[in-house]
């Protein structure tokens, strides 16, 4: 899933790669400045639009969904993780069976 980052206020998104990465390499910086000036930073960045909106640029997380296409992704997750789940189980179970046929066939 794609890493996005959203204004908490405005709903203004960084969603290219650069421009995450760019706030994620200024991130702490900016923390620590906000924090001087007696701010507790919610996000990675200010937003842009920071003088109107007065927001921060957070992380989204995949839950709750914040619209229909995040919505859309969160459920293909979680039905991707309960589909894995009984595959694993099973290639898991069939590598046993052939370890205790293999040790019963050395004994
Ligand atoms: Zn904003």
């Amino acid at each position: 899933m794609a890493k996005k980052l959203r204004c908490d206020r405005c709903g203004f998104e960084l969603t290219d790669k650069d421009s995450i990465d760019l706030a994620y390499a200024g991130m702490s910086a900016w923390q620590t400045s906000a924090r001087a000036r007696g701010i507790k930073p919610r996000g990675v960045l200010p937003c842009k639009n920071y003088i109107r909106c007065g927001g921060e640029i957070v992380k989204l997380k995949w839950f709750p969904p914040h619209s229909k296409d995040d919505y859309l992704t969160g459920i293909k997750y979680i039905i991707k993780s309960i589909l894995s789940l009984p595959v694993f189980i099973l290639i898991f179970s069939w590598l046993i069976i052939l370890i205790i046929i293999i040790i019963r066939l050395i004994n």
